[in-house]
């Protein structure tokens, strides 16, 4: 394939200099869409981690983020009802260049670009891959044998298991070399994601930033989307640290890399593999059968201060739990 790897001259994107240190909460992988309004309903339980720095998260808080916030900034979230319970979402072009042909639970995007196809993720199994995503791409009219590279955001059933039916068909599949252990190894050096590469298809740069927390390796994608010809930049970003305090401080460097990253570029639409547990206006127009009003903005557009605003307020939760996780310890 001709794709032009490029890696930061360091083998890394520079090191956040963000003020202090921090941490990081976490998700886990779930989805459905009742499940915002489940939380919304449930009994105030959250938000039990510290409460000066819940507040000071709660200050970067938006309308759209609130669900976010409500579970960062709990120590222990519940689990989200309805994951792993998701049916094929009806495909869907959100960009110019970008197409979500995911489930109602997990997602998985489609890059045109001008020289084939990107796919982010891979959903839960071979037969999903088969039967969800080739037909979602088919049913967009791109052609499912013109994809060039899988990216897998981190080695979890529900992002990888599609995978090996696009590998055994030649396509190479992209995951951080600690996500390529736990799925017992990479195929060769080119399948290893490296933090600050950029994979180059058709002209689309592609690029690569390591977000561990969730996963060891997890990563985080970031690349133009364009708007009737506008053109905008889209991270897909992995938020839910899953451990104790080390893997919390882990992922707030993470996500501050990522932020910092952001900033440098104008990142201003951001996208999560688990949309519905994040953003029910995000999710309700990637849900929807129907289509845009001509004219109107699109809502994955949420401006580079909101996407500043998200990660500051995410980062400021994991923060809080990890001062009552220390104060437990
Ligand atoms: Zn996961």
């Amino acid at each position: 394939m001709e794709h032009a790897d490029q890696q930061g001259r360091d083998g890394g994107l520079p090191k956040s200099n963000r003020k202090g240190l921090m941490m990081y909460f976490t998700p886990r992988d779930f989805f459905a869409v009742g499940f915002v309004l489940g939380i919304l309903a449930a009994p105030a339980s959250g938000q039990d981690a510290d409460p000066e720095l819940v507040e000071q998260a709660r200050a970067f808080a938006e309308p759209r983020s609130m669900a976010t916030f409500e579970r960062q900034c709990t120590v222990t979230p519940a689990r989200f009802p309805g994951l792993g319970e998701g049916v094929a979402a009806t495909p869907k072009q959100l960009f110019d260049n970008l197409y979500y042909v995911g489930r109602t639970d997990v997602g998985a995007w489609v890059i045109e670009t001008s020289d084939g196809l990107a796919l982010i993720d891979t959903l839960y199994t071979p037969e999903d891959a088969e039967q969800i995503i080739v037909p979602g791409i088919r049913a967009l009219g791109l052609d499912p044998d013109s994809l060039r590279v899988v990216f897998v955001t981190h080695f979890h059933r529900d992002h990888s298991g599609g995978a090996p039916y696009f590998s055994d068909r030649g396509v190479r599949v992209m995951l951080s070399e600690a996500d390529w252990a736990q799925l017992g190894g990479p195929p060769d050096a080119e399948s290893i994601a490296r933090d600050g590469q950029t994979v180059m298809i058709g002209g689309t740069p592609i690029t690569i930033v390591l977000t561990p927390g969730h996963t060891p390796g997890a990563i985080s994608l970031v690349f133009p989307v364009f708007e009737n010809g506008e053109r905008h930049l889209a991270a897909v970003m992995e938020l839910s640290p899953r451990g104790g305090v080390d893997v919390h401080r882990e992922a707030v460097a993470g996500l501050e890399h990522l932020a910092d990253y952001a900033e440098s570029v104008g990142v201003d639409v951001g996208l999560h593999p688990h949309e519905m547990i994040f953003d029910p206006t995000a999710r309700d127009f990637i849900m929807s059968d129907a289509a845009r009003p001509a004219g109107s903005p699109n809502p994955l557009v949420i401006g580079a201060d909101s996407v500043q605003r998200f990660a500051d307020m995410v980062v400021t939760c994991w923060k809080a739990r990890i001062v009552t996780m220390e104060a437990k310890e």
